[in-house]
This record gives C-alpha cells, structure tokens and sequence, in this order.
C-alpha cells in the first residue's frame, strides 16, 4: 500500500544498501526519480542512498532533469 501517495516503487522488504556503485552502506534516504522518455509522469523510480552519497546521486539525476524528491528511507513502500 503506498500510504504517502508517492507513487514510489516499492523497495525490497529486507536489508536497504545504498545504490551508489560499489557501495555496500545502509541506506538512509530514496531518491524518488522520473524519466520522462521511459515513465509515465506519476511513475516514481527510486534509488537508495548512503548519507555519503545522497547528495552525489541527487545531482546526477538533477543534471538530468531526473530527480524529483528525496525522502527518509523509512518513508518509502517495502515490497
Ligand atoms: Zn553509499
């Protein structure tokens, strides 16, 4: 059930780590992210962060146009 109405997929019930490449970290936040070529506009896709990386993941998706918010990792729908 996507009780914040994020329309975010969900992610995996167990263990969250961070999606930054070769990192292995909790994950702290999901960054919540839409391509408008491949998804519908409410489709949101998320990746995970590490506080670490967090903000080098956000400017990646924003320099694409991409990235449409950041929420508490906790926030986001378990699968
Ligand atoms: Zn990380």
């Amino acid at each position: 059930m996507d009780v914040l109405g994020l329309g975010a997929d969900p992610v995996a019930a167990d263990a969250l780590v961070c999606s930054a490449k070769g990192c292995r970290a909790e994950a702290r936040w999901g960054l919540l992210w839409n391509n408008p070529k491949l998804h519908t506009p409410e489709r949101r896709k998320v990746w995970l962060a590490c506080d670490d990386h967090r903000t080098r993941l956000e400017q990646f998706l924003g320099a694409r146009r991409f990235w449409r918010s950041t929420v508490d990792v906790d926030d986001l729908e378990r699968a």
